[in-house]
């Protein structure tokens, strides 16, 4: 006999919407179900196959996750997500310090580089403004790239944001921001679609936003 859960199911229960039996498969599917995009049937379905999956796929998700939590941490200079600190792009010689691409979200740097094309550094916002969503400018940590655009003498910043309002209300703070330095402002050029994600934007796309990237 193993220790897992006992599935003791109410008949129908995941598609239902019911509650399990089993508190402890209750709780593993009620954590599953605030991650991002999962609904409670999706977490139903993902949290069963982990614990009847072939191959214990629990023990490799349980030890990716510990190995994960353990390495991964922020790179104290750009906000991007590293196992060094500073990350490998912020301690590298031939990355130009002088211009930076400035991103939402760590997932947002991927693209560039894939693309292989970019030679400057980043700095990862870990959002946009969104009065709505309760994202204001104190929440964001424009002070720190204040400081690191001085520090570095930084002559371009580059901002990559999805085509979007929190978007265009986020460059349009930085513009603000940045209106007494003496810093070319430029924003990737259309081609990403609005309401598209920068992360998934192909590279053909996204170099011939960055091409033909607009000062502001
Ligand atoms: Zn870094």
């Amino acid at each position: 006999m193993d220790d897992r859960p006992t599935l003791a199911l109410k008949r129908g229960a995941a598609d239902a919407g019911g509650e399990f039996r089993s508190p402890a498969l209750e709780r593993l599917v009620r954590a599953l179900a605030r991650l991002p995009g999962l609904g409670r049937k999706s977490a139903t379905r993902i949290a069963l196959q982990l614990l009847r999956g072939a191959g214990d796929p629990a023990e490799e998700l349980m030890t990716a996750l510990a190995e994960a939590r353990l390495h991964v941490r922020t790179c104290g200079r750009c906000g991007c997500l590293t196992e060094d600190d500073p990350c490998a792009v912020c301690s590298s010689a031939s990355r130009d310090a002088t211009v930076v691409c400035v991103v939402a979200l760590p997932v947002d740097v991927l693209p560039f580089e894939r693309a292989g094309f970019y030679r400057g550094r980043y700095f990862v916002l870990g959002g946009l403004l969104s009065p709505l969503d309760g994202v204001r400018a104190d929440d964001l940590p424009f002070a720190r790239l204040l400081e690191r655009f001085d520090v570095d003498g930084v002559r371009e910043a580059i901002l990559a944001f999805d085509a979007s309002v929190e978007g265009e209300a986020t460059a349009l703070y930085i513009q603000r921001l940045l209106a007494d330095r003496d810093v070319r402002l430029t924003r990737l050029a259309t081609g990403i679609p609005v309401g598209g994600s920068l992360a998934y934007t192909d590279e053909a796309t996204l170099l011939r936003a960055f091409q033909f990237r607009r000062s502001l």
